[in-house]
């Protein structure tokens, strides 16, 4: 039977395939594809694990004190009995050698089966044996965690031919409860055409990563996890935040035919690759990307960036347990980005760890819970770097070192205080006198702070008395003006771009660095959706850094707006109750015809 699931839609597209199920655990799983060479150490891995579970079992039951009920005895056998059932391990296995999935992901992909087998039991005390199940699992998983290949970031790509060896031609979409931005990243370069989450607001991190992989995406779909079954057929619907369930023939026809018109339409946008982007009355405007990674430089380029706007660097940061990237790591990985550019400016975030993008794998939902807090508001960010002085100090120097190679610029998220800047500029002073020291080479880097919460926006001038250009992070600075958590489905529906508070904060920060001859960007999602280009270019901005994917769609509204005209609706739209409308209506009159 078809059903349909609603959320809301992240990334634009149709996408249909069939569903591959992430579970989520207890214990911190980790997702990605194996290489075909490595299934065999997989399967390996897989038995060493069930082995020492088993001995560690029999040990279990054999220290039983002696007056210790006989139940748990007993409860010890059928774990022992489940440990060496065919359903669990032999079925496990399979997940390796055909899927290709890692033992822990193949581990928790058949806990899913088997559970929900365990539901549909009449038998209420079978049923409860599902807690054994999972027991058991953990243990499984405590035990490979032991013997874990220390995936960071950089996990393998799946291998190429993986696509076809899964049954046939399917394509495939990923479901699941929540998944880390980290874990996100690994797929990026996998077979994946669409993706689902339980949770997750527009602006999550897990939704911004989507969008960079540029596939249909719904997020905060509730019960989407739980509906979806394995290899069901879905339709994901990324421009309404629909998911159908094995959808009817004739829905199924309608979607195959937008997708083949979206196709067309990309095509179409494609064409516009090496276009300067210019509107009708002559303004230049910069169109730069956003990227999480080094290898997605060469990427930016193809879609016609004329630079990198924001390099989200955390994302080498993350999922590494208790080390972090060294100095000549980082250096690296920038050096690997700018070299990519080609001469073209990189912009590189410092560190932007915290809220939604821990460093360890889990989700955010699982952070917030077990601390007990709200970490949007803690220790995020510029924060987090200043607590960290000689990791700091590490990062800048790399950042500097790679501005040996090109064009680099840094960013300095979240800052808020005056007292951050001062402490910033010391460190910076501090990393340049240590390369000197150390006779390492390095050119000039201007430095930028990122406007994202509110308290820097409303005192920018004196901010830009101490920086070299700004960037507005709109995803946050939503996020702080209107006190909702950007990854929180709950109130996802109150996280309004269009509020008015949020629009003259952006405003006046603009018109602010116009007039004091600084530049200014917009880095967050605001700067690639298409609804508010013109109000943006109305508002004297002329440089947007977005997913490579959204340049060519922005490049288009940008050709046909007329920036005079635009101006002139400005103030009505910024004092309008409903600026949104006011803006539709404003345009209905300005708009080229197409
Ligand atoms: C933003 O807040 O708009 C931004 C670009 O930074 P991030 O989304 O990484 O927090
Ligand atoms: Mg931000």
């Amino acid at each position: 039977m078809s059903i349909q699931v609603f959320g809301t839609p992240v990334s634009r597209g149709v996408a249909i395939g069939r569903a591959v199920l992430v579970a989520s655990s207890r214990v911190d799983v980790a997702h990605y594809f194996i290489g075909v060479d490595s299934i065999e150490t997989e399967i390996q891995r897989l038995r060493g694990a069930r082995d020492a579970v088993a001995v560690e079992l029999g040990a279990l039951k054999h220290e039983l004190p002696r007056e210790a009920p006989h139940e748990l005895a007993a409860l010890l056998d059928v774990h022992l009995m489940l440990l060496h059932d065919e359903s669990l391990v032999g079925a496990t296995k399979a997940w390796i050698s055909e899927r290709h999935y890692n033992a822990e992901w193949a581990l928790s992909a058949q806990l899913e089966v088997l559970a929900r087998q365990f539901d549909e039991m009449e038998d209420a005390y079978l049923r409860e044996r599902k807690a054994d199940v999972e027991q058991v699992v953990e243990r499984l998983l405590r035990s490979l965690a032991a013997t874990a290949a220390g995936v960071g970031v950089v996990a393998p790509a799946p291998p190429a031919k993986v696509a076809s060896d899964f049954g046939g031609e399917d394509p495939l979409v990923l479901v699941a409860n929540d998944v880390a931005p980290a874990d996100l990243l690994q797929f990026k370069r996998s077979i994946f055409t669409g993706f689902v989450t339980d949770v997750g607001g527009r602006t999550s991190h897990t939704a911004i990563v989507a969008r960079s992989m540029d596939i249909p995406a719904v997020v905060g779909a509730r019960e989407a996890s739980r509906l979806i079954r394995q290899d069901d057929w879905i339709v994901i619907d990324g421009d309404a935040g629909i998911v159908i369930v094995d959808p009817s023939p004739i829905v199924l026809a309608e979607y195959r035919f937008r997708q083949r018109q979206s196709e067309l339409e990309r095509a179409r946008l494609d064409r516009l690759r090496n276009t300067p982007a210019v509107t009708l009355d002559g303004q230049a405007v910069e169109l730069l990307a956003n990227i999480e990674l080094p290898g997605d430089a060469a990427g930016a380029l193809i879609a016609g960036a004329v630079g990198v706007g924001l390099f989200r660097s955390e994302f080498l940061f993350m999922n590494r347990g208790d080390s972090m990237p060294g100095e000549e790591e980082q250096f690296e990985a920038y050096r690997d980005a700018v070299i990519a550019l080609q001469g073209l400016p990189v912009t590189i975030r410092t560190v932007d760890i915290g809220a939604d993008k821990p460093l360890e794998r889990g989700s955010a939902q699982e952070h917030r819970h077990d601390a007990g807090l709200n970490p949007a508001l803690g220790l995020r960010a510029i924060r987090w770097s200043l607590s960290e002085p000689g990791m700091f100090r590490q990062q800048l120097r790399a950042i500097l070192r790679a501005s040996a190679y090109g064009k680099v610029r840094i960013l300095i998220p979240m800052v808020a205080h005056l007292g951050e800047v001062r402490m910033t500029f010391e460190a910076l002073a501090r990393a340049r006198q240590q390369l000197d020291d150390a006779g390492r080479p390095y050119g000039r880097v201007e430095v930028g702070a990122m406007i994202e919460v509110p308290a820097a926006a409303l005192i920018i001038d004196r901010f830009l008395k101490h920086f070299d250009f700004v960037s507005v992070g709109t995803n946050d600075l939503i996020q702080y003006t209107l006190a909702i958590d950007r990854a929180d489905e709950a109130v996802a529906h109150l996280y309004d771009p269009w509020h008015p508070a949020v629009l003259q904060l952006l405003h006046h920060t603009i018109a602010r660095a116009n007039a004091m001859g600084r530049p200014v960007s917009v880095c967050g999602e605001m700067a690639g959706d298409a609804d508010f280009t013109e109000l943006l270019l109305a508002m004297g901005l002329r440089s947007f850094s977005m997913h490579p994917a959204r340049i060519a769609t922005i490049k288009q509204r940008v050709l046909r707006a007329d920036t005079r005209q635009l101006v002139a609706h400005l103030a009505s739209v910024l004092a309008a109750d409903d600026p949104g409308e006011a803006l539709r209506q404003a345009l209905q009159g300005v708009r080229a015809p197409h």
